[in-house]
């Protein structure tokens, strides 16, 4: 009911994360389980210059998810930003990527430029769980021009404990933004 991670029983409303931490985006959904041959095909996405996986990415959710989308009336897409080192090292943000074709199949305004990532957050496996948090809750900013809408959707790649959504979330909110979704490929498999 919070992060869609697929849990045990019916029953059950929340999985075990979304029971233990208070998120601070409203709700998202996912595509798929983070196994392979997703996890692959996302490295290649990422990692191998495979952008043109992004539209069909996009369109596999909109098919999926276009019609919850709508319901949640987002005003705008904003992609989760890499720091802008890794992107000029990569060529490329994978989450714009899909963030800009999903905003053309849904009609849905995409900013792009607006939320950015100050800190390179790669040390990040050194990091105990709290120490982690802490720092990715620096990590984010947003432009000073940046107008807050009601909605907005995030998008990116990967969702697997929900640290980096609930950081861009708390941005936004502090800015006015009220609601929070989120869309992601794929989710860590929870409980
Ligand atoms: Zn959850």
């Amino acid at each position: 009911m919070r992060c869609g991670k697929p849990v045990r029983c019916e029953e059950q409303e929340y999985c075990y994360d979304c029971m233990q931490v208070r998120h601070r985006y409203d709700r998202g959904l996912s595509l798929w389980l983070h196994r392979k041959p997703v996890s692959t095909s996302i490295y290649q996405f990422k990692y191998h210059n495979q952008r043109v996986y992004g539209s069909f990415y996009a369109k596999e959710m909109a098919v999926a998810y276009g019609r919850i989308v709508k319901r949640w009336k987002p005003d705008l897409i904003m992609p989760v930003p890499l720091h802008k080192e890794r992107r000029r090292k990569r060529g490329y943000n994978q989450a714009a990527v899909l963030g800009r074709e999903l905003g053309r199949i849904l009609g849905i305004p995409v900013d792009d430029t607006s939320l950015f990532r100050r800190i390179h957050t790669d040390p990040q496996k050194a990091l105990g769980r709290q120490d982690r948090k802490k720092n990715l809750r620096r990590a984010f900013a947003l432009k000073e021009d940046f107008r807050p809408v009601p909605a907005v959707l995030l998008v990116d790649d990967i969702y697997t404990t929900g640290n980096t959504i609930d950081a861009v979330s708390e941005v936004l909110k502090k800015k006015g933004v009220e609601k929070v979704y989120f869309l992601t490929i794929s989710i860590g498999q929870g409980y």
